[in-house]
């Protein structure tokens, strides 16, 4: 069995959990499950846990990356190619200063320097404590149809792995949204599909090819998403989508 969390910021307003809150998740994790990537073996002792971010923001290179080192376990960053900068000229303090809703704002994330660099993301992916995934290139809803599918799904994946120099296997869904189109054309260009979802995946082929993940953020105690209650109420959302999906196709 696979369970994937997913994450979007520390210490911010929105989306987010407090450094100390997101360290104890951590240490629980670690505790109750084997950490795995993409391309890992999965074990049959213990269950399976993916760790994920999504949007690449700099309080991930911050906060989480150095956490991952501590810990010596591996996660997967979603990385909207679009709003990723070379270099910026705003300090370290900007950086970590805009709530979530600010970041967006009239493009403030630009002057602020709110996303990772390509110089962080490179250092993250050489280290191999962190995976990169594309989660679009302009941060899209991709079931809408006035948008470029070709560039958010397959030029963002080109943009990191010329930038990365490595494949790019993954692919995080923005807003969790897709369709006939999309789906058909990420499926052609990725090995993993990953959504917000709130199901339990068998595997990392996940549920007829999309790999369900968990909301951790704002969540004060971690052992409360893991309840046998939520457990099972993740297996019954998981059949529904199954059955659901095998019925549309
Ligand atoms: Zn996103």
């Amino acid at each position: 069995m696979l369970l994937s969390l997913m994450y979007h910021h520390i210490n911010c307003d929105k989306f987010s959990n407090e450094l100390e809150i997101f360290k104890a998740h951590l240490e629980y994790l670690v505790d109750n499950y084997n950490i795995v990537i993409p391309n890992d073996t999965l074990s049959n002792k213990q269950e399976n846990l993916c760790i994920t971010f999504d949007d690449a923001y700099y309080d991930f290179y911050y906060y989480v990356f150095p956490l991952l080192k501590e810990y010596n376990i591996k996660a997967v960053l979603a990385v909207p190619t679009g709003l990723i900068d070379e270099q910026t000229t705003a300090s370290h303090t900007q950086r970590l200063s805009l709530t979530h809703q600010e970041i967006y704002q009239e493009k403030n994330y630009r002057k602020f320097g709110s996303f990772c660099t390509w110089g962080e993301l490179k250092e993250m992916s050489d280290s191999g404590y962190v995976v990169m995934a594309s989660h679009s290139h302009k941060h899209k809803d991709l079931a809408s149809s006035d948008i470029d599918l070709y560039q958010e799904i397959v030029t963002s994946k080109e943009i990191l792995e010329q930038k990365l120099l490595l494949p790019i296997e993954s692919f995080i869904l923005p807003f969790g949204r897709y369709n006939k189109d999309s789906i058909s054309l990420l499926k052609e260009h990725y090995k993993y599909i990953f959504k917000v979802g709130q199901g339990i995946n068998r595997n990392f082929n996940g549920v007829n090819g999309l790999i369900y993940r968990i909301d951790g953020d704002g969540v004060d105690n971690i052992a409360t998403l893991f309840s046998s209650k939520r457990m099972i109420k993740y297996k019954i959302k998981s059949l529904i989508k199954y059955f659901y999906d095998g019925i549309q196709k």
